[in-house]
């Protein structure tokens, strides 16, 4: 195990200014939370955070990022807290320790390419601070490195993840030299028999022709040295890996390859390179069209190079890539050298890429493919703080916009989960639809197949996808009702003067009335854009009386609403609760005529000592179709400009019809408004109030409810007398 010392002086030796009494306290802390655990090799766990720290002193970081190496898995696995950790180690520690402690939480099942995408725009979502990705990488190289004492299963799961998710978000972060041994140490653990096959022509071919990797080196020093360009030369074979790669890639065999052998050739200066060049090309044979400048312009991720390629000695092919010293930090270590100390002091690479921009970069390249320079320059910093991310139980992950609902989340696994969507479990607990999802949680659709969605969803659902979904499985919900309702008024009008209504009379009128179907008419007639009338008048020429009867007596609406109340006495529903049809209701004969309540109603315990003037009433069945009836909400909401308009739109949205609306009180933050509507029902009605409760800018939502009307007790208020007429004997039966 590393020890105290030996740490600070890794950090030392890039960084003489390390803050070497915060390294020792996290080192004494890190220890001791970690003194009880023991790692799979059953070496002590804190082996783990000092390796990882090791790696990262490897990449020059910066002490706030050795030290979250350190602490980097105290919150997770000890008795450590985020508030400990604020009050020993600092705010931006905690927030770095934190960040990892969150990467940790996500695993991805699903391994498909698209989800290791969205998995990996997850991974960098998630990290506002590239050190913390930095980290978790570091973390994950070490654990790749003692895989061995891992059981065979998880190894092999572990490996998968690594090279799905990990080595190439590495390679994406501009790190090639973690990405080549994440891959290699992946590829030793997934297939082994192609990894020691490949080591083994390797083998075989430095037999044949001897270890080439010196002779080409010291033909490209004398090269150099012929022009006088001080440089290393740095020679190796490529990996077994990304030889395999090719292999795969360009399906041929060992033998066919070429390029098996990489040389750098690091400068002191950018002339230096293009003498190098110039070198090179003059001693040795040039490989044609191979030649690329990524000096002069350079990839968008800051990766700046010459490459050539050159035929060696044996017929060998060389790749050779020439560069200077900062930008050979920047093509191995990526965004890490913007961190890179040197000397004590930040070593500010001046082709080091803001890490800031580098993600962004990043996240707009997942996105999109690859983009002119000119449209990154526009990315802006915070773009991917515009996307959450979401698991499903099985793993796969979806992208959505902030914001974003459950219903947001159904329709975009699938329309039909969407269309029958009836609840939502967020990392396993029940959640109103109305929820916004944050980044990494797990989302469970709940389903009943035979459930349609509802109007209220539009307001829920941030995604056009969803929206559009919504707003075409209501129309269509919508025509069904037009016809069913259409059926009926097409019924009753042929009934009503005795004429044949059946389904040729039907078929006929939708041709006369210029409906390419039976239902179209229907719909029509349902939508009330053609009436009764005017159908039976095309169906039988004649037969109607000019003038549509006069509008049925409103005074006879309350009977026709409520069944049992006694004949010949006036009736009205009580103004104290405003019953509704599917609520309960009781009549209460008075001095006057006869009163609807409903079964809850405060009034009612005036009466409780009097039995005998208790009617029993029941809705009619039709009560809802024959227009319903009219009830308060007393709503409070924030008072901004809009919301009123908002409450407004979204009972019309729900097919109510506002009567009227009073303000009962209006302050500087709030605002409470008595809202009366007409519903069709109580199931209508709680639509709209929980429409309202969804609603950001309603802070409450209730049926009004007025005290016992007293002074009333013994009769109808004089206007609902006025609106009570004789009773219909052909509906009260
Ligand atoms: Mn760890």
């Amino acid at each position: 195990m590393i020890r105290q010392f030996e740490l600070v002086e890794m950090v030392r030796a890039y960084n003489p200014n390390a803050d070497e009494a915060l390294l020792n306290r996290a080192y004494v802390y890190g220890a001791r939370a970690h003194a009880a655990q023991k790692r799979a090799s059953g070496e002590p766990y804190f082996g783990h955070p000092l390796e990882v720290a090791a790696i990262l002193t490897g990449l020059k970081l910066d002490d706030a990022t050795i030290v979250t190496a350190l602490l980097h898995d105290t919150i997770e696995d000890t008795a450590a807290t985020y508030a400990e950790i604020t009050d020993l180690f600092g705010q931006e520690i905690a927030e770095l320790v934190d960040g990892v402690t969150k990467l940790n939480k996500l695993e991805l099942v699903n391994r498909e390419a698209e989800q290791a995408e969205n998995f990996r725009k997850l991974l960098l979502a998630m990290s506002r601070d590239v050190r913390v990705l930095l980290v978790k990488l570091a973390d994950r190289t070490h654990n790749m490195r003692t895989i061995e004492a891992l059981r065979p299963e998880k190894r092999a799961r572990i490996a998968r993840e690594t090279m799905d998710i990990f080595a190439p978000l590495a390679g994406r972060m501009g790190m090639q030299r973690m990405r080549e041994e994440l891959e290699d140490l992946a590829f030793e653990v997934l297939n082994p028999e192609a990894r020691t096959s490949i080591m083994r022509r390797f083998l075989k071919l430095r037999k044949e022709t001897g270890d080439l990797i010196p002779r080409i080196k010291a033909a490209i020093e004398e090269a150099l040295y012929e022009v006088g360009v001080p440089a290393d030369v740095i020679g190796r074979e490529k990996k077994p890996y990304s030889i395999w790669r090719k292999m795969e890639e360009k399906r041929i065999g060992f033998s066919q390859l070429s390029d098996i052998y990489g040389f750098r050739v690091i400068t002191r200066d950018i002339p230096s390179c293009y003498a190098a060049l110039g070198a090179v090309h003059t001693a040795m044979r040039v490989v044609p069209e191979r030649m690329k400048d990524y000096i002069s312009g350079p990839k968008s991720n800051g990766y700046r190079s010459l490459h050539t390629t050159v035929y060696g000695p044996a017929a060998s092919r060389v790749e050779i890539q020439i560069r200077t010293r900062e930008m050979h930090e920047v093509a191995e270590t990526g965004v890490a050298a913007h961190w890179a100390y040197k000397e004590g002091r930040r070593s500010e690479n001046p082709f080091a890429v803001d890490p800031f921009r580098w993600l962004s970069d990043l996240v707009e390249r997942m996105e999109k493919g690859d983009q002119p320079k000119e449209f990154l320059e526009q990315v802006k910093l915070d773009m991917f703080h515009d996307q959450v991310f979401c698991f499903t139980p099985k793993g796969d992950v979806y992208g959505l916009p902030r914001g974003a609902t459950p219903i947001d989340f159904a329709y975009a696994i699938h329309t039909r989960i969407g269309d029958s969507c009836v609840g939502a479990k967020v990392d396993g607990q029940r959640v109103p639809l109305w929820t916004r999802l944050r980044n990494g949680q797990s989302v469970e659709i709940i389903r009943v197949e035979s459930s349609r969605p509802s109007p209220v969803w539009m307001d829920m659902a941030a995604t056009g996808r969803a929206r559009a979904a919504i707003r075409r499985a209501l129309r269509e919900d919508e025509r069904e009702e037009h016809v069913r309702l259409g059926r009926e008024i097409a019924r009753l009008a042929f009934e009503r003067r005795k004429l044949d209504g059946g389904e040729k009379a039907l078929v006929s009128g939708a041709r006369k009335l210029g409906f390419g179907s039976v239902e179209g008419l229907l719909a029509a007639l349902g939508a009330a854009e053609i009436t009764g009338r005017r159908l039976v008048a095309a169906v039988y020429p004649g037969m109607v009386e000019s003038e549509e009867p006069a509008p049925e007596d409103a005074s006879d609406r309350p009977h026709r609403l409520v069944l049992g109340a006694p004949p010949g006495l006036p009736f009205a529903f009580a103004e104290c609760c405003e019953p509704i049809p599917g609520e309960r209701v009781v009549g209460i004969r008075t001095g006057r005529g006869v009163e609807a309540h409903c079964i809850d109603c405060a009034a009612l315990v005036a009466h409780e000592e009097h039995p005998e003037r208790w009617v029993d009433l029941r809705w009619d069945e039709d009560a809802a179709q024959l227009g319903g009836r009219s009830a308060s909400i007393d709503v409070t909401l924030a008072n901004q400009a809009g919301a009123l308009g908002a409450v407004a739109t979204l009972i019309g949205e729900h097919r109510a019809n506002i009567e009227n609306i009073s303000t009962l009180a209006r302050m500087p933050d709030f605002w409470r408004l008595r809202v009366s509507v007409t519903v069709r029902d109580v199931k209508h009605m709680s639509a709209i109030l929980s429409a309202l409760e969804a609603q950001a800018i309603v802070t409450d939502v209730r049926r009004t409810r007025l005290p016992a009307p007293l002074p009333k007790a013994e009769g109808p208020k004089a206007d609902v007398k006025a609106e009570a007429g004789p009773a219909r004997r052909d509906l009260s039966a």
